[in-house]
């Protein structure tokens, strides 16, 4: 059966069953798939977003207001955003240059100086699998546990990376799944939260719906939430983990691609990462990063127009900007690619914006060594989906030396 027609089948069941709602089979055997997958014996609770099961990890690790909570700040805002939620402080952490992911001493130093200044241990550790790379899970593991800080796995990007083989999210205490349209399979939108037993298993669903004890009637103890995932988004997942492996092999395969077709290109590097990280790495997104010495056409001009709209489309609902510029922004060389290729029909982004320097987390406490920002202003997101064929990355690569000054 096609992809779309495993996900039709199992939607069409839940209206014919009449499980419209957010629980059923569907629900069920999504996340069934999910434990399969994952292995390990850990549990796993489909919700409403990643962002929610980040959300739910750290209540969960004990973190209320006051508290610090280390979090990756090479990362896209969902690691972070929580950790407000719950009127905690986020404390960022730099990245070291080999996965881009948080930095195991900067980890140690940060916690330790954390511990000088406040007298408090921080409450949680978020580490991210950024575009897919796996963190040096040994390293911040050994330092997570050195302190006794929980673990949160955000490996939202990293759905079916794996370290050393075993899935990526079942290391730490909790491990964050994302099914948002742009991610390794998509639900329309949803996540899920890996938990290590069967008690945070349940606490995770007392949790998620909001809160309602055992009675006749509404009975609520705790502060809970809405966010379960529906039966219907719950049908789309089920049918995509049957194409998960696929996508994983595509997505890989056109890393390998670019990999190999930029070693002829100067001033272009592939982040292949080193060799544990790239055999298990699912390379959600291929980013390349450009000397800032390279010349691309046109750069005298980047910047000069004012960009309309969010990236990521954000509902087309946006604040009129006034600012050409901000403080942190990628080279006008790597804003020039941006420009040709978008003007050659090919899509392509900036890295994250690193979480210490935006302007919400003005003030946060941060450790830092430049690599986060130095990767912003010199990286570019490809073009990386199963959507992509060898040929389009061809051209995408062609396009790309077309545009090079040499
Ligand atoms: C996408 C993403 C999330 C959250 O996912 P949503 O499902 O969109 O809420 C969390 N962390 C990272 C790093 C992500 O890229």
């Amino acid at each position: 059966m096609s992809e779309e027609g495993l996900e039709q089948k199992y939607v069409q069941q839940a209206f014919d069953t009449n499980w419209v709602v957010p629980l059923g089979p569907n629900v069920d055997g999504f996340e069934q798939d999910l434990k399969d997958f994952v292995g390990q014996d850990r549990e796993v609770v489909a919700l409403s977003s990643g962002t929610a099961a980040v959300h739910l990890a750290l209540l969960q690790c004990g973190v209320g207001p006051g508290d610090e909570v280390l979090v990756q700040s090479f990362t896209f805002c969902a690691s972070s955003h929580p950790v407000k939620y719950l009127g905690a402080i986020p404390v960022f952490v730099d990245s070291e240059p080999d996965t881009w992911n948080m930095d195991p001493s900067l980890l140690e130093s940060a916690i330790l100086d954390r511990i000088r200044r406040t007298g408090k241990t921080p409450k949680a550790i978020v580490v991210v699998a950024l575009y897919g790379m796996p963190y040096k899970v040994d390293e911040i593991k050994a330092v997570a546990d050195k302190f006794g800080i929980p673990l949160i796995e955000d490996v939202a990007e990293g759905l079916g990376s794996r370290y050393h083989g075993r899935v990526l999210g079942t290391f730490g205490k909790f491990g964050v799944l994302s099914f948002n349209g742009n991610k390794m399979i998509t639900t329309s939108g949803g996540g899920a939260l890996v938990c290590e037993d069967r008690e945070a298993w349940k606490e995770t669903m007392m949790y998620a719906t909001q809160y309602r004890e055992s009675y006749p009637y509404y009975q609520h103890e705790k502060i809970g939430y809405n966010y379960r995932m529906s039966n219907i988004c719950a049908g789309i997942g089920r049918g995509q983990m049957s194409v998960l492996e696929h996508h994983i092999a595509h997505h890989r395969m056109l890393a390998a691609y670019y990999d190999q077709a930029f070693r002829a290109v100067d001033g272009i590097s592939y982040h292949k990462g080193p060799d544990f990280a790239s055999e298990g790495s699912n390379y959600w997104l291929s980013t390349i990063t450009l000397d800032p010495l390279l010349k691309v056409k046109g750069q005298e001009k980047a910047y000069s127009r004012m960009v309309s709209g969010a990236v990521g489309g954000a509902a087309g609902v946006v604040h009129s900007n006034t600012q050409l510029r901000s403080d942190c922004e990628p080279n006008t060389n790597v804003e020039a690619l941006r420009c040709a290729l978008d003007e050659s029909g090919i899509e392509s982004r900036p890295v994250w914006k690193p979480m210490h320097k935006q302007p919400v987390y003005a003030g946060a406490p941060s450790y830092l060594n430049g690599l986060s920002e130095e990767i912003f202003r010199r990286g570019l997101c490809l073009p990386s989906g199963p959507m992509v064929s060898l040929e389009d990355a061809a051209r995408i690569v062609d396009t790309i030396k077309s545009v090079l000054d040499i």
